[in-house]
């Protein structure tokens, strides 16, 4: 008999490396990176910029750092969006698929015998968003890149599509976990290719029996894609995905949440967690993480970015509950003039907001202490939303609203009453 704090193992969790080939220091600022688009890098290093997409030793940073921590973990999950920020025309198939293939190979080269769980992101296409209902050129050749960590049948799946599913092989738990790779692109509002679709790929009645199959056979599940469910917590009444798609999955999501025992996107490149409420708004379903990116880029009108980060998920062996999250991140101006790469523990998720695990009703908890009035937790939620980008930067009245809105309500109608609730208060 094991208690249940003593059973756990880790994961890694990266996102939205975003590599731009061209970045190089160079006197002439305009030309440090492409994906500056013409404009003045702010205050480029080896490192990068908060203007440009990542530098490749950026990125070797990350991975140097969470292979030196030698951190065991029994897998690595990775959504998405390796090609660069720049306009249509300065990339193509073969760019984006080069890319792609790059950041496979060092991701491998630095983790050879580590079981890797990607998702595709909507830049991991050409043109960018685009990402088609049938097999491509782009899903053939990223299926070959991902050979080495997919089974068979997820490899023959993910052609058709650009999703998959698979068991994580596991000695210990007599439960076994399963994967659900999600191409959630399909569903992103840019995609003009799936306008008009009911159910692109089919993703969705997938999804329903693979979960139902679960559910049957008491296997647990993570969900895993690039863009995330529910509403943009920067902007108001926005979603990321279709509202049509959105409300879709969120059904799905509520009536499969206890085979689900976790969540995990990536795409707005900040650290936001949002929780999965039933329809009455009274239980909490669901725990869903939006993990933050390691690329530093914004656009020049943009006050805020987010300096590179990287995570570690802590999880029950026994039933794959979530216990606590460590999100690591670089100082990317301090990286820069130390022309160091000292990568640092940001925050322990149970001890920043003094809850006992990452499960729903805990999640549910901080999402009602962040709600309070002048909430000193928000302050700390909000630093944590952009990395530590800035800590003079506050977020309240509207600002705040929206965050707190879509942290609790991810569907149509539950959402726009929290809005208005907001909005009537102030
Ligand atoms: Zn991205
Ligand atoms: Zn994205």
């Amino acid at each position: 008999v094991f208690f249940r704090k003593d059973f756990f193992f880790y994961f890694w969790h990266i996102s939205d490396l975003h590599l731009d080939p061209t970045y190089h220091i160079n006197p002439d600022r305009t030309k440090v990176c492409s994906s500056s688009k013409g404009v003045n890098a702010s205050d480029p290093g080896p490192f990068g910029d908060f203007l440009c997409d990542s530098p490749y030793q950026l990125i070797l940073s990350a991975f140097a750092f969470m292979k030196d921590s030698e951190q065991q973990v029994s897998f690595m999950i990775w959504t998405g969006d390796s090609p660069p920020h720049v306009p249509v025309r300065e990339l193509s198939t073969k760019l984006v698929i080069d890319i792609i293939g790059n950041m496979s190979s060092t991701i491998r080269h630095f983790f050879p015998d580590l079981q890797v769980f990607p998702a595709l992101g909507n830049h991991d296409y050409w043109p960018q968003d685009q990402l088609p209902v049938t097999t491509s050129e782009v899903y053939n050749a990223v299926a070959d890149f991902w050979k080495p960590w997919l089974t068979d049948d997820a490899i023959s799946t993910f052609r058709k599509g650009g999703f998959y599913t698979q068991l994580l092989q596991s000695n210990v738990s007599s439960w076994p976990l399963r994967i659900i790779s999600l191409n959630t692109n399909l569903y992103y509002s840019p995609n003009s290719v799936t306008v008009n679709i009911s159910d692109p790929a089919n993703q969705l009645a997938w999804l329903e029996g693979v979960l139902e199959t679960s559910s049957q056979k008491k296997e647990k599940v993570y969900v895993i894609g690039h863009v995330p469910v529910g509403y943009l917590p920067y902007a108001k009444n926005i979603t990321a995905l279709r509202e049509y798609y959105n409300e879709r999955l969120v059904k799905i999501f509520r009536k499969y949440s206890h085979v689900i025992a976790g969540q995990f996107f990536g795409h707005t490149h900040r650290d936001s967690i949002m929780v999965l409420l039933d329809e009455k708004g009274n239980d909490a379903l669901n725990s869903l993480f939006v993990a933050p990116a390691v690329t530093p880029v914004k656009n020049v009108w943009q006050t805020e970015s987010n300096n590179p980060g990287v995570r570690l998920y802590q999880y029950n062996l026994l039933d794959y509950s979530l216990l606590d999250l460590w999100q690591f991140y670089l100082d990317l101006r301090d990286a820069n003039k130390k022309n160091e790469s000292n990568w640092k523990l940001e925050y322990i998720l149970t001890k920043a907001y003094g809850v006992e695990d990452l499960q729903p009703g805990s999640l549910y908890e901080i999402a009602k202490q962040l709600s309070l009035p002048h909430s000193r937790l928000f302050e700390q939620y909000y630093s944590n939303f952009i990395v530590s980008y800035d800590k003079t930067i506050v977020c309240e009245g509207g600002c705040k609203a929206c965050q707190i809105c879509a942290i609790q309500y991810l569907d149509y109608s539950s959402y726009t009453a929290c809005i208005s609730r907001e909005a009537a208060w102030r």
